[in-house]
């Protein structure tokens, strides 16, 4: 089931008024749904030692969710400059903050060093560029053959990310060699992943290059990280992931490994999407319609508000305020303003008859929705909101303006002088 009913249910009544204050469009997410599946994640982990999610900033960074997340006590998965920065700004540094870039540059290293956050190395080359090992280090590690991927992040084989089998030893070694006292492994293999036995097989391949690893160099381990990738039902035949079986088997995993090695690493997770995708809707009118070849829903807002269907052809579940139990019966295109034609919400699909001014609630927006959106064709994006606990809605980010798209056009004037090369000086 796309977006709970229990949001949906809240949410409806108070759509207008929410329309009338603010105007449309905008994303719109649920405190109460967020915290909701932060504990749940809690509980289902409860009997692990030392389980810990990271929140992966990318799906959802805005400060008034990042609070969220810290209160519900997670830590911040960055993989940029402007990410720690933001993990800093919440007070969030040191061992709560995880680095996981990759193609990494200096500066990166420099702040991600600077906030103290653990580094998780991409590639073995890096062990030596790291500007100061730090005693904690960790590797992210790509199997290749021995594991096949899913549809969105791709076959590990073809995939950019990560140290190979064949290095993954010898990048520890490096790493120790240079002053690495502490260790931790990582891998980030799935995306969208609602099957719990994927991640279960996961935590297995982790757990089995652990004792591999430590054979070998004689270390031990103080954590693996099992990545993100815990997926939800975008459409409404989708099985939601069963959390709790997956909490169950991976608690057994880790036991089975504490008394097989008289100890266990933590567990730790960096989940984005599962934990604010199904808790945000991207609510916009209907302007215009254009029957042709095929019928067009147009819309107050367009792709760099929703990237995913453009780029993954993803499904995003629509639903119509007001006519839930018409039929759904007209079969339209839902798209947006922008000049590619692949600026479309939703393709062929049957909705109740809408009339020019209806409300739209795209479903499932609260992760990798407002985050992904760009500025092509100079299309602003839209403000973000915030239903909270309490039933006050709150605007926890503007729409973007001219004169934000126009910012980096005022600039101090700079010059190479022509014909500078080539001249003996
Ligand atoms: C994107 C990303 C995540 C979060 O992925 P979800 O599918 O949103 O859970 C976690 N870790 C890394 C390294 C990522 O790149």
């Amino acid at each position: 089931m796309p977006m709970s009913d229990d949001f949906q249910q809240r949410l409806t009544p108070l759509l207008p008024d929410i329309c009338d204050h603010f105007g449309t469009p905008f994303h719109i997410y649920d405190e109460a749904g967020i915290r909701h599946t932060a504990e749940q994640l809690q509980s289902a982990f409860s009997d692990i030692d030392g389980f810990q999610e990271y929140f992966a900033v990318k799906a959802l960074p805005n400060p008034r969710i990042l609070g969220i997340m810290k209160e519900m006590g997670f830590g911040f998965d960055c993989s940029s400059i402007t990410e720690l920065i933001l993990a800093q700004k919440m007070g969030s540094d040191g061992e709560a903050v995880m680095f996981t870039s990759n193609n990494t540059s200096t500066e990166e290293f420099e702040a991600a060093e600077a906030t103290g956050a653990i580094l998780n190395l991409d590639d073995i080359s890096l062990v030596s560029k790291v500007p100061r090992m730090p005693e904690l280090i960790c590797f992210r590690y790509n199997p290749g053959p021995r594991r096949t991927g899913n549809s969105i992040i791709g076959n590990p084989l073809e995939s950019k990310y990560g140290v190979s089998h064949d290095q993954i030893v010898a990048a520890f070694d490096q790493a120790r060699q240079r002053g690495a006292r502490r260790f931790g492994l990582h891998t980030m293999l799935a995306s969208n992943e609602r099957d719990h036995r994927y991640m279960l097989r996961t935590v297995e391949m982790l757990l089995d290059l652990v004792t591999e690893i430590s054979a070998a160099l004689g270390i031990r381990f103080e954590f693996v990280n099992m990545g993100g990738g815990l997926g939800i039902p975008y459409r409404p035949e989708d099985p939601p992931l069963d959390l709790s079986a997956m909490g169950r088997a991976i608690t057994g995993l880790m036991n089975g490994f504490r008394t097989r090695n008289g100890y266990a690493p933590r567990l730790y997770m960096e989940s984005g999407r599962f934990m604010t995708g199904p808790h945000g809707v991207l609510a916009v009118r209907a302007i215009n319609f254009k029957d042709i070849y095929r019928r067009y829903v147009g819309v107050d807002a367009c792709m760099t508000a929703l990237m995913r269907p453009g780029i993954y052809g993803a499904y995003h579940h629509i639903t119509v305020p007001g006519k839930e139990e018409m039929d759904s019966n007209v079969v339209v295109d839902v798209v947006g303003s922008l000049c590619e034609n692949n600026d479309k919400f939703a393709i062929s699909r049957p909705l109740p008859p809408i009339s020019i001014g209806d409300l739209l609630l795209i479903h499932d927006t609260g992760a990798h929705g407002h985050a992904m959106g760009f500025n092509y064709n100079g299309k602003l994006r839209p403000q973000e909101l915030l239903l909270n606990v309490d039933g006050r809605v709150e605007r926890i980010r503007r729409a973007e303006t001219a004169a934000d798209h126009f910012a980096t056009l005022d600039f101090a004037p700079r010059t190479l002088p022509a014909a500078s090369v080539g001249k003996i000086s």
